[in-house]
C-alpha cells in the first residue's frame, strides 16, 4: 500500500510522497498530511534502540515514503547522516551520534538534557532536514529527468541551510535573495563564500520584506514560474517535517533504557515546523509526555497554547529580537496541528484558515462567539508553552555558562528558560539545541563579555573570497537574471 497524502483543506487528489516532495502548498492552499500516521510498536522501538542515526532515519522514512524503493532510502540516508556532514560538534561530543545528548542538570528527580541539532554545515537545526532534502531532490529529479530552480528570500538561516544542502547537486540551481548589507558578517560569509556554480546569491538593495515581495511577485507569474521550473524549500515542505521526526525518536531512545519511560521535549519555536515533527512522533506512538512550545517576544503560539486564541500579527507588530529565527508573525506549519486537533474535519480547517486571512485569526476557546471549544483538548496532545524575552536569554546564557561551562545560543536559551518552567520529576526534559552560539556572537558578547567559540574551520570565514551579485529591488531585473542563468 502506497502512503497517500491529502491536503488539510480537503483537496482530494491522492498523492504519493514523491508527488509532493518538490512542491509546497496543496492546490487549495492547505498543507499535505499523510492519510494516517504509521504506528510504531514497542518491539520496533526496541529494535531501533541500537540503530545508527542513518539507520533510524531509514526506518522512519520507509513508513512515509512508501513509493521509494527501501534500498534507495538506505543509500540516501547513509549518504546524508554522516560524521563528516555533522562534523561541527563541540570538542567533547561524539560526532558519530549526529544529535548527541548532554545532561545539563539533575536536581532531585528532575533532569534537563540538551540535544545538539546544530552540528551540520550551517550550525543550525535546519541542516538536519535540509541535507536529506538535497539528496532526495537530486534523486527524484534524476528519476524524472527533470530540473528545478529554487528561488527564495532569506534573512539568514533558511537560505544558507538550503544552499549548503543543494550545492553541487545535479539538476538543481538555487537563486537566493538577501537584503544587501543587512545580514551579519558571519551570515554573509557563510552564504557568499560558496563558489559552487549552481548557487546564485543576490544581494538586494532593500530590506528583507523587499526580497520577499520579489519572490511573491515572481511566484504569481505562473507562466514564468512554469517555464523556469521554479520551486521553493520552505518549512511547510512535508519531507522536511518527516526528516525532523527522526531526531525525536533518537532523543527518546538515547535518554531512556526501556519503553515504559517517558520524556518531554522543549522546542524553540517559530513557524511550528520543528515541534510539528515532535507532534507527529508522539502520534506515531513515541512515549512523549509534554511538548513544550518556547517562543520569544513574538508569542503568537504561546498565546494560542494559553488561551485557544490564534491571532496572527501584522508586520509592524512583529519584533526584531535577539533570537531572530523565531521572529514570526504567523506559524506556517500550525495548520497541520489544527487539522489533528479538529480530528481531520477539513471543512472546518479550511474555514478557520480562511478566517485567518480575512480576519487575522480564530478562537477555539469555547467562549461565547468563539469558533469552537477544542482548546480544552490541547493537553491531550501533550502541548503546553512558555515565553522568553531578551533579558531571559541573557540571564540563561550566563547561568548555563557559569554552571556548566557551556555556551548556548539565543534560541536554545529561550528553550532552556521555558523548559525549567515545565519539567516534571522522573521525566527527562530534552531541550532541542537549534543553533550554535557562533551564529549569534553579538548577543553572546552582550551576555558573557566575550566572543562565542567557533567550531574548527570557521575561524576565518569572513576573509574567504565571496561570490554574489548586487541588484535593485526590481522584479523585471530578477526575472532577466534567472532566465539568463537557467537558459530556459
Ligand atoms: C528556524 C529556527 C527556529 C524555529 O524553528 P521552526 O521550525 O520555525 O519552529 C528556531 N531556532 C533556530 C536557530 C532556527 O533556525
Amino acid at each position: 500500500m502506497v502512503m497517500q497524502y491529502l491536503s488539510t483543506r480537503g483537496y482530494q487528489a491522492a498523492s504519493s510522497f514523491s508527488d509532493i516532495l518538490l512542491g509546497g502548498l496543496a492546490p487549495d492552499g492547505g498543507l499535505y498530511l499523510p492519510s494516517h500516521y504509521p504506528q510504531v510498536s514497542s518491539e520496533e522501538l526496541d529494535q531501533w534502540r541500537d540503530l545508527s542515526y542513518a539507520g533510524l532515519a531509514s526506518a522512519i522514512l520507509k513508513k512515509f515514503a512508501t513509493d521509494i524503493p527501501p534500498s534507495d532510502i538506505d543509500q540516501l540516508t547513509a549518504r546524508t547522516y554522516t560524521a563528516a556532514v555533522y562534523c561541527n560538534a563541540r570538542a567533547d561530543e561524539d560526532t558519530a551520534r549526529i544529535t548527541p545528548l548532554r545532561s545539563l542538570e539533575t536536581p532531585g528527580d528532575l533532569s534537563l538534557i540538551l540535544q545538539a541539532l546544530s552540528n551540520g554545515p550551517t550550525l543550525a537545526f535546519k541542516d538536519m532536514a535540509m541535507q536529506l532534502l538535497g539528496n532526495l531532490f537530486e534523486y527524484t529529479l534524476a528519476k524524472q529527468q527533470a530540473e528545478l530552480n529554487i528561488f527564495g528570500a532569506t534573512s539568514g538561516d533558511t537560505g544558507s541551510a538550503a544552499e549548503y544542502a543543494m550545492r553541487g547537486k545535479r539538476g538543481i540551481r538555487v537563486f537566493m535573495l538577501s537584503p544587501h548589507q543587512k545580514m551579519s558578517a558571519f551570515q554573509c560569509a557563510q552564504m557568499f563564500s560558496l563558489q559552487d556554480p549552481n548557487i546564485f546569491n543576490i544581494a538586494v538593495k532593500g530590506v528583507f520584506d523587499d526580497c520577499q515581495d520579489m519572490v511573491k511577485a515572481v511566484s504569481n507569474d505562473l507562466e514564468f514560474k512554469a517555464r523556469q521550473k521554479i520551486g521553493t524549500v520552505n518549512s511547510i515542505n512535508w519531507a522536511r517535517v518527516v526528516a525532523q521526526v527522526v531526531y525525536y525518536f533518537r532523543g527518546y531512545l538515547s535518554a531512556t533504557t526501556n519503553n515504559e519511560q517517558c520524556v518531554s521535549f522543549t522546542v524553540p519555536s517559530g513557524n511550528f515546523g520543528n515541534i510539528c515533527a515532535g507532534h507527529i512522533a508522539r502520534m506515531m506512538g513515541l512515549p512523549i509526555s509534554k511538548l513544550v512550545v518556547a517562543t520569544n517576544e513574538n508569542d503568537v503560539l504561546h498565546e494560542f497554547f494559553q488561551t485557544g486564541v490564534y491571532r496572527v500579527r501584522k508586520s509592524a507588530e512583529t519584533l526584531h529580537t535577539s533570537s531572530p529565527s523565531m521572529d514570526i508573525s504567523k506559524a506556517s506549519n500550525f495548520e497541520r496541528f489544527i487539522h489533528d486537533l479538529l480530528e481531520g474535519d477539513r471543512d472546518r480547517v479550511r474555514a478557520l484558515f480562511m478566517k485567518v486571512e480575512t480576519q487575522g485569526g480564530f478562537d477555539l476557546s469555547g467562549k461565547p462567539g468563539s469558533d469552537g471549544d477544542e482548546f480544552k483538548r490541547v493537553a491531550e496532545f501533550g502541548f503546553t508553552s512558555g515565553k522568553s524575552v531578551h533579558a531571559d536569554r541573557l540571564s540563561t546564557i550566563r547561568d548555563v555558562y557559569s554552571r556548566h561551562g557551556l555556551m548556548i545560543d539565543t534560541h536554545t536559551a529561550d528553550g532552556v528558560k521555558v523548559a525549567r518552567e515545565h519539567w516534571e520529576p522522573g521525566v527527562p526534559m530534552i531541550v532541542l539545541e537549534t543553533a550554535l552560539p557562533a551564529k549569534f556572537s553579538e548577543t553572546l558578547r552582550e551576555a558573557l563579555g566575550c566572543d562565542a567559540e567557533r567550531p574548527a574551520g570557521f575561524e576565518h570565514i569572513e576573509s574567504l573570497p565571496q561570490r554574489f551579485d548586487v541588484m535593485e529591488a526590481d522584479v523585471a531585473a530578477i526575472k532577466t537574471y534567472i532566465a539568463a542563468h537557467t537558459g530556459l
